[in-house]
């Protein structure tokens, strides 16, 4: 009889978890800082390596297991390793994979802290990073050196959602000898799984929907067990490891990760298409409508356009501004990936402390709104951008 294999749903409810003797059925939370051994000669051989098991929960903790075991499940990884943020699991990553002396090739177009990461904070310890267009595999090419060893990138792109081509740059990457990883924070494995695209590594902020509800920071980094030993070694030992408490709210997340993908990137269709309508909006981004340049790529690659919206709103600054001020329920925060909507300006906020000239020539413009659609009903989301429709 041929082995049954669960659905990527199920993985989300099911995966991962383990129970203990008391039959609970929601996982437990070990809030413990160690764990205790029956006599010495255990203790040798936990440390030593011999024994498997708990030791510390900077090392291993049993419910922050539980939760890469999901994830890793959800990704179609061989290994997971969990953070206490986003910005470690980028960092953990490249402590991992990197030295000094190493080249790293980014997107332009990554997340404003990773880019300040790389340029600000790991080249004063000798890691040079070359900064190329997310949507042109030449610029990837061309940036190669003999010291190349990781390129990154995140697809869709905040805050214009573009794609790039996941196996285009895989090989690319493999043809230079150096790893591809992804920042899948904006799909999640619900809507888009790059290692069976080709990338070696993937990195989340659990923090967006992960969570789902705006709750915990976390992060993770998933791939091979070979490629992430190291990573796993510098988290150890440096320190940056996921708390028992955020693990399991993110186990709690990830049981309903698909059905909230799902409705989220529904609403965020409903609301793309209603704003391409509205007079006072010049253009929208977003990959699921047949305007975006990179639409057939987009579905090829996704299940879904996701839940990112962009648009241009008439008039610039002051009306993004007024428009955003103009909203009652929408909240009015950087944060994505929560069920309640977010609104915000990106020249302004996320995006302040690129110069304005490095802002225009990335297309991100003075009235350009971001909305991380939530999961209230489409018609009150309308309803609380309606200034978008008047004309006079
Ligand atoms: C938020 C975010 C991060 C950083 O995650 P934190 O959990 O805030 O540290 C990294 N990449 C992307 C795409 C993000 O949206």
């Amino acid at each position: 009889m041929s082995q049954h294999e669960w659905h990527a749903d199920t993985l989300g409810v099911r995966a991962g978890s383990e129970h203990t003797a008391f039959g609970e059925n929601s996982e437990a939370m070990f809030l413990t800082s160690s764990f205790v051994f029956e006599n010495a000669a255990q203790a040798a051989a936990r440390f030593g390596g011999q024994e498997p098991g708990n030791i510390y929960s900077r090392f291993t903790n049993p419910t922050v297991s539980m939760f890469q075991n999901k994830l890793a499940a959800l990704e179609g990884a061989e290994f997971c390793v969990a953070t206490s943020s986003g910005m470690s699991a980028i960092l953990a990553c490249v402590m991992g994979i990197c030295s000094a002396g190493d080249h790293v090739v980014a997107s332009r177009s990554i997340f404003g802290t990773s880019v300040q990461l790389f340029s600000n904070i790991l080249k004063r310890w000798g890691l040079e990073t070359t900064f190329v267009s997310l949507t042109d595999p030449s610029e990837w090419k061309a940036a190669v050196q003999p010291n190349t060893k990781l390129f990154f990138v995140e697809t869709p792109s905040n805050p214009l959602t573009e794609v790039c081509d996941i196996t285009v740059l895989a090989d690319i990457a493999h043809q230079a000898g150096a790893l591809l990883a992804v920042d899948n924070c904006f799909c999640t494995p619900a809507l888009q799984k790059p290692l069976s695209l080709g990338a070696d590594i993937v990195v989340h902020s659990a923090t967006k929907y992960i969570d789902g509800q705006g709750r915990c920071l976390g992060g993770a980094v998933l791939g091979r067990k070979e490629t992430l030993e190291p990573v796993y070694g510098f988290l150890r030992t440096a320190g940056p490891t996921m708390s028992a408490f955020n693990a399991w709210v993110f186990l709690k997340g990830l049981e309903t990760l698909h059905v909230r993908m799902e409705a989220h990137a529904r609403n965020a269709l409903a609301l793309a298409q209603w704003l391409e309508q509205q007079p006072r909006v010049e253009r929208v981004y977003y990959p699921g409508l047949t305007s975006h340049p990179q639409h057939e790529l987009a579905l090829r690659q996704q299940k879904s356009g996701g839940a990112i919206v962009s648009f241009d709103v008439k008039g610039g600054q002051p009306a993004a501004w007024y428009l955003i001020d103009a909203t009652r329920m929408i909240s009015i925060t950087a944060n994505l990936g929560d069920a309640k909507s977010t609104i915000t300006h990106p020249a302004t906020t996320t995006h302040s402390r690129v110069s304005a000239e490095a802002r225009a020539a990335a297309g991100i413009g003075d009235g350009l709104v971001r909305i991380a659609v939530g999961l209230e009903h489409i018609d009150d989301l309308k309803a609380d951008l309606a200034w978008l429709s008047s004309t006079d």
